[in-house]
């Protein structure tokens, strides 16, 4: 493969990067090679409509079957690559990678998209069958049909994913319990009044949730999950187990090729990593705070892996990268729709605008006066109000914010944020 880009991790992020050379003229031949067997796929339904059986596996595609021969990329599904090594002449940044199954792919550049992979809980029982965890489309199908046959279900994690996971469930009719280590739900990405409301919001559903609530261990019997149990000695009954802990970003071969790693494959505003040649995009890298510059954040988000890959292409290709665009997020809980736009992370103040009772209201948060973000439940217009508003660097005074009797959109007052310098 003379003169070849190779990318490893064919989801989100490496089509997304194979497409955009693609997009910016690069004729070389690509790349793309992946461990699963399905080609590439949104993640995002499998937790939503796909496990509550709206939607089937078909509708998962990123891209229609025909769509990588007609843009020459050589996507090689199910194969897992475990070595990488950098020549030491020629090229630099050139190389060669090897599949488990001991198939070589040499390369010119080469990106890394290799993602996160599912915490897991080391408990006592963490093995027993019935625990499941939700990462990739063969995870969701045997969980829709795990949960055809369970009556009980017990999500271990109340972030985003397990309450996904915990509202498909109950729209099935199950018993459901969230249990969750935190004092509050979704602790890590939202305020407290957020996480009330979806604790309350829950509860209305007929879903029961456990706060400040440690897992000690499993009971099972013939191999199979029975219960869970708590560190303050209470014991769940379950058929069914859904552990949703968060995930550990895929480092091991970026660690070999001796990349700066830390929480995730550190990489700059351009995609690149420690090694100049090298990029890196998605859930697996940590970069610098996209909004601010100051500090780093790892983001696992369609947007992100969507606009990392962009601008990894575009930096290997040496085009100017654009300005860093604002993160928006989704995360859909049956009929609460949730959107989120910029990053609420260091906020000092926030106003809530609306009533969470009435389960249609929205978070805005500040620091220093400066607005970072917006959490809007069942609010799509605040939130386009204030994703424009970030992008165009716009703002709202928190002391006018709190009306809802006023529309967003009125009241934000244009004010430029600075781009990303090009490379
Ligand atoms: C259930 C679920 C629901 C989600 N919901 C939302 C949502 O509502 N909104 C949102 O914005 N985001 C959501 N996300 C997050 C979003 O899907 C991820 O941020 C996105 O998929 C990241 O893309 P990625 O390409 O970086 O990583 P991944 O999608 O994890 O892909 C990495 C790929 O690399 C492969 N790989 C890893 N190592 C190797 C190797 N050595 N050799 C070959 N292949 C390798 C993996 O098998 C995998 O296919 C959700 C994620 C999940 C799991």
């Amino acid at each position: 493969m003379a003169g070849g880009t190779l990318i490893v991790g064919a989801s989100q992020a490496g089509l997304q990067l194979a497409a955009s050379l693609r997009q910016f003229g690069d004729n070389r031949p690509i790349t793309l090679v992946g461990e699963e067997i399905h080609p590439p796929y949104q993640r995002p339904p499998l937790s939503k409509e796909f496990l509550s059986g709206e939607s089937d596996a078909e509708s998962l595609a990123l891209r229609a079957a025909s769509y990588y021969a007609d843009a020459g990329i050589d996507l090689v599904s199910g194969r897992r690559v475990t070595e990488v090594t950098l020549a030491s002449s020629g090229r630099p940044g050139s190389g060669v990678a090897r599949t488990a199954d001991g198939r070589s792919f040499p390369f010119d550049r080469l990106a890394l998209t290799v993602g996160a992979a599912p915490r897991r809980l080391s408990v006592p029982g963490a093995d027993l069958d019935g625990i499941s965890c939700l990462r990739d489309r063969d995870d969701a199908a045997d969980l829709r049909g795990r949960l055809e046959s369970s009556a009980r279900v017990v999500v271990v994690g109340g972030g985003f994913i397990g309450l996904e996971v915990a509202a498909a469930a109950r729209a099935l009719g199950k018993e459901v319990t969230v249990v969750e280590a935190a004092e509050r739900l979704i602790s890590r990405a939202v305020a407290p009044v957020v996480s009330e409301f979806y604790r309350q919001a829950h509860l209305r559903r007929g879903t029961r949730v456990l706060l400040s609530a440690a897992v000690a261990g499993f009971e099972g019997a013939d191999g199979r999950v029975t219960a869970v149990r708590l560190a303050d000695g209470a014991v769940l009954p379950a058929d069914l187990v859904v552990v949703g802990v968060g995930v550990v970003p895929r480092t091991e071969l970026a660690e070999q090729l001796g990349l700066a790693c830390d929480r995730g494959i550190v990489v700059d505003a351009h995609a690149r990593t420690s090694n100049p040649h090298i990029r890196a995009a998605g859930d697996c890298t940590v970069q610098p705070h996209p909004v601010t510059g100051v500090g780093t954040v790892r983001l696992e988000s369609v947007q992100n892996a969507v606009a990392q890959a962009t601008a990894a292409a575009a930096s290997l290709l040496g085009r100017p990268v654009g300005a860093a665009p604002v993160p928006w997020f989704w995360s859909y809980q049956g009929d609460l729709k949730l959107q989120i736009a910029g990053l609420s992370t260091g906020y000092d103040e926030y106003v809530v605008r609306g009533e969470p009772d009435s389960e249609r209201f929205s978070v805005l948060y500040y620091r220093q006066g400066e607005l970072l973000a917006i959490d809007a439940v069942n609010s799509p217009a605040e939130y386009m109000a204030v994703r424009r508003a970030l992008m165009d660097g716009a703002s709202v005074p928190p002391s006018l914010a709190g009306d809802p009797g006023t529309p967003l959109k009125s009241l934000l007052a244009a004010r430029r944020r600075p781009a990303v310098p090009s490379p």
